[in-house]
């Protein structure tokens, strides 16, 4: 099967590659229709991880059953499924109460399983003809009938919706909140949707690039240009000094010396400032736990200047991690199907598999018009 592999840093190729296949009875066999590069791609294909060379990246993928394993007794061949990217196995302590993002069985001893991830266990990623799907009767989100109609707006449950939805519910959004979030990225964008989902009053969008910070305002976002960095002044002008009701972290680390700019991460403090005393904050966006690149030694340990001081004393709250797919994605499900919301808004680009490695390298240089890329395999 053709696939794209990760070579080394900012260096990913399409190759022929062993076919995926059933390994255990529970396991289905989709041929993948659709997969996305992600921002946590990034991390890998920038070189912030351990990745190993040969590794086939993707954890964004949707597509169709062509074959089932013996033990599988729900998904059947033809369904049309989502895959989260987390993988969960359903029967432990952490996926029993919904945390499927930090199953203990699918990666053991570490914080959850995920497909073409780097530390997330040994699972092949989707961006490639076919992908093996552990515990497929529990992972499988299968689609309703307008499935291939609406497969780009479906593609978006296997992360970024359920992930922005995530980030609003860490925040603790609620009707009538108004809402600060930084990075107009695609998690950031799917965020927006969210917290109007939710019923939010006000949502501000803190992002550098134009073109982004426009998808903002389709959404309905007030959106803020943190290019001079007076994004926290215009935060806390609009809110009357105050600062919004809840806020959301959507960019994780940026730091690139590929392309000769150090960005210091200045979100987690920007959300201390902009967020009112007692407000909730949700840190979706990704902090590895060493990051060999980063542009200062505390974030080479994955460590962060943070200001604890004002955070405790402005008595915020905070919650983080990777978003529990499964707890949200059939519920937006239904939200899409009926029309409510439609994430495919913010694809900037549907292109064949083949382009992927051109795809990468533009999306990772965030160039202007390159939000977000669906890979045709
Ligand atoms: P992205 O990198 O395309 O988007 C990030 C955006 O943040 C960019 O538009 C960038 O211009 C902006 N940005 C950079 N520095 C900023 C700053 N100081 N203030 C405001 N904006 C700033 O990627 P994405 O796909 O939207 O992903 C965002 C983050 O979410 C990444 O870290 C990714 O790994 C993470 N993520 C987490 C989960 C999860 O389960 N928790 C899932 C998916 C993605
Ligand atoms: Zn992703």
């Amino acid at each position: 099967m053709k696939a794209l592999v990760y070579n080394g840093p900012c260096d990913v190729q399409v190759k022929d590659m062993p076919d995926a296949k059933i390994e255990k009875a529970t396991d289905v066999l989709v041929r993948i229709t659709t997969t996305n590069i992600c921002g946590s791609d990034l991390h890998m294909y920038e070189g912030r991880t351990e990745m190993e060379a040969g590794r086939i990246l993707g954890h964004e993928n949707l597509g169709e059953v062509i074959e089932v394993g013996a033990a599988v007794e729900r998904v059947k061949v033809g369904d049309m499924v989502c895959l989260p990217f987390n993988i969960g196995c359903g029967f432990c302590e952490n996926c029993e109460r919904g945390y499927t993002g930090f199953c203990l069985t699918a990666n053991p001893g570490s914080a959850g399983a995920a497909y073409g991830f780097a530390g997330m266990g040994p699972y092949s990623g989707g961006q490639a003809e076919l992908l093996r799907v552990p515990y497929a009767d529990f992972n499988c989100l299968v689609l309703p009938e307008d499935a291939k109609e609406k497969e780009n707006d479906y593609v978006m449950l296997s992360d970024i919706l359920p992930t922005g939805y995530h980030a609003t519910e860490l925040a603790g959004v609620k009707p009538g909140d108004s809402v600060v979030i930084y990075g107009a990225g695609p998690v950031g964008l799917m965020a927006t949707a969210s917290a109007y989902l939710k019923g939010a009053s006000q949502v501000f969008v803190v992002d550098t690039h134009k073109d982004r910070l426009a998808l903002a305002e389709k959404l309905g976002a007030i959106a803020i240009d943190d290019t001079e960095q007076g994004g926290v002044q215009r935060v806390l002008d609009l809110t009357d000094g105050k600062g919004a009701d809840c806020g959301c972290e959507c960019v994780g680390y940026q730091c690139c010396d590929k392309h000769g700019k150090e960005v210091p991460n200045l979100t987690m403090n920007n959300l201390v400032q902009t967020v009112k005393a007692t407000g909730g904050i949700g840190v979706v966006g990704v902090f590895l736990p060493q990051d060999p690149k980063g542009p200062d030694p505390l974030e080479k340990e994955g460590k962060l200047a943070f200001d604890f001081g004002n955070f405790w004393f402005k008595g915020q709250r905070i919650g983080t991690g990777q978003a529990n797919v499964k707890a949200y994605n059939r519920h937006l499900a239904k939200l899409i199907h009926a029309g409510r919301v439609k994430p495919s808004t913010i694809i900037s680009h549907e292109l064949a598999l083949e382009e992927a490695p051109h795809a990468y390298e533009k999306f990772d240089k965030r160039e202007n018009g390159w939000t977000k890329v669906v890979l045709k395999p």
